[in-house]
Parts: structure tokens; C-alpha cells; sequence
């Protein structure tokens, strides 16, 4: 990977670190899944369909349009196939860090929040994400599911249910 995605897999490694202290999660497994979440995300996407093909998952109709979201399920599976990672909540965390999900683990939301928070991030909000991540991940969550819902239905692309299902699940717990 390049210099720009290695330093920000160690930031959100770092900041993972930070989140899983202040809120009691594994701080070993948030660095290992912190630093491998992007794995995948800068080889070619042939490369990346064959590792989710060797992984057996197969793509939904909107997965299969958005080729953002591969590197997230493609990383996954390399870790799993490839590194010999077995741990399921890291791998999850890996799996779920783009489009969330419902019922996320504590680490899924970690590694989910960390990847908007950690420190070389400058998109407007940032501060906001990052003051909110401290206060509470299911907020810091819903601040960030807001934006990318909105963000995707004004460039009238498609939402993956499981960003749906994610931000559901934030309303209905009463975040
Ligand atoms: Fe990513
Ligand atoms: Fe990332």
C-alpha cells in the first residue's frame, strides 16, 4: 500500500487503541484490526474478487456496483485466508469497518469510529466525530451514518442494507 493508506492504518490503529481503553474492549485485538481494516483496499479489484471468491462469499447486487466497499469484505478474507487471523470479532470488525451493520460488537464500533477519527483526518466534522467519539461510539456513529446516507442518496447511488440496518439499529437503541 502507499504511504497515505500505511499511515492511516496505523493511525487507525492508534486510535483504536485510545477508544478500546476508554471503553473497555480488547486493546491488542482493536491494534491488530486497526492496522489491517485497509489491507486489501489498494490492490487491483480482480485481485480483490479472487479473494473473495477463494473466501466463498458472494456479493449482493449493490456490493457488486460499489466497488468501495470490496476492500472491506476482500480484507477480511485475506486476513482470515492469507495471515491465518481465526479471531471472529476481528475479523467482523474488518468485514463491517464501511458500511457498519446491526448489532455491532464493541469492537466492531471501534474499529468502525476509529477509521473517521483517527488523526491524519481533516474532512469537515472530523473534530466533531472525534469529540463525539469520546462521549459515546453509538453518537459518533450516528453522526457519521447521517452524513454517509446523505451523502449517497444526493449522488443518487445506491445504500447497502447493512448501512441501513446500522443506522436502524442506532435509532431504535435511542442513541
Ligand atoms: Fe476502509
Ligand atoms: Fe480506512
Amino acid at each position: 500500500m502507499g504511504d497515505y493508506r500505511f499511515t492511516h492504518s496505523c493511525n487507525v490503529a492508534e486510535e483504536a487503541v485510545i477508544l478500546a481503553r476508554l471503553y473497555g474492549a480488547d486493546a491488542e485485538k482493536a491494534y491488530v484490526a486497526g492496522i489491517l481494516h485497509d489491507i486489501t483496499k489498494e490492490i487491483s479489484k480482480e485481485e480483490q474478487l479472487q479473494i473473495i471468491a477463494d473466501g466463498g462469499i458472494i456479493l449482493d447486487n449493490v456490493q457488486k456496483n460499489a466497488p468501495k466497499l470490496w476492500h472491506a469484505v476482500s480484507g477480511s478474507a485475506y486476513v482470515r485466508l492469507r495471515l491465518g487471523i481465526k479471531d471472529e470479532d476481528i475479523l467482523n470488525a474488518i468485514r463491517y469497518h464501511t458500511t457498519g451493520r446491526a448489532n455491532m460488537s464493541l469492537l466492531e464500533k471501534i474499529i468502525y469510529t476509529a477509521d473517521y477519527t483517527s488523526k491524519e483526518r481533516s474532512y469537515p466534522g472530523a473534530d466533531v466525530m472525534r469529540e463525539k467519539s469520546r462521549r459515546s461510539l453509538e453518537e459518533a456513529m450516528m453522526f457519521s451514518c447521517q452524513f454517509t446516507l446523505q451523502k449517497l442518496s444526493s449522488q443518487e447511488a445506491a445504500i447497502h442494507p447493512d448501512q441501513l440496518f446500522c443506522y436502524n439499529d442506532l435509532v431504535l437503541k435511542g442513541t
